[in-house]
């Protein structure tokens, strides 16, 4: 359960990403790169990331677009989480992300979870919503897989 202070900070911090979204560029250059789109909510996003081969490590990730607080945020969130990381650890986050947010039951507890991620744990009571926070993530994997483009339809 969260209280309600708790439900505030996680909303302060989903507003915040959204005002100023990390990481919102289009890069240089880029090895991987996908579009995403929420038909549902009309959320776009382009994700573009640089996979060092030979160590499989994401060293760069960006994303632009357009949408609601919710998918910009999470867009944000997801590029601060990612980088640096190799691309299984990303994968990893992925499906934990996307485990929480369904509300899908898992072994992973709570504070197993970064709070970065806990922030959007509401949206599994809002169907609706769950599109627009894991845009980011499916377009992320999308680019990693190297499918051009996502939809959530
Ligand atoms: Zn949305």
């Amino acid at each position: 359960m969260l209280t309600s202070r708790t439900k505030n900070l996680y909303q302060e911090l989903i507003l915040e990403h959204n005002k100023k979204p990390r990481n919102y560029r289009v890069p240089e250059t880029s090895s991987h790169q996908a579009k995403g789109h929420n038909p549902l909510c009309g959320d776009k996003l382009d994700v573009y990331l640089s996979v060092d081969e030979e160590s499989s490590t994401i060293s760069d990730v960006s994303f632009i677009g357009d949408g609601c607080a919710i998918s910009k945020a999470s867009a944000s969130i997801m590029t601060t989480m990612v980088k640096g990381k190799s691309v299984e650890e990303a994968q990893s986050l992925f499906k934990m992300f996307h485990d929480m947010t369904t509300g899908k039951e898992t072994d992973v507890t709570e504070d197993q979870i970064p709070s970065r991620l806990r922030v959007f744990a509401g949206v599994k009571d809002l169907p609706a919503r769950v599109k627009c926070a894991t845009l980011a993530w499916h377009t992320l994997d999308a680019a990693l897989q190297g499918e051009e483009k996502i939809s959530t339809e």
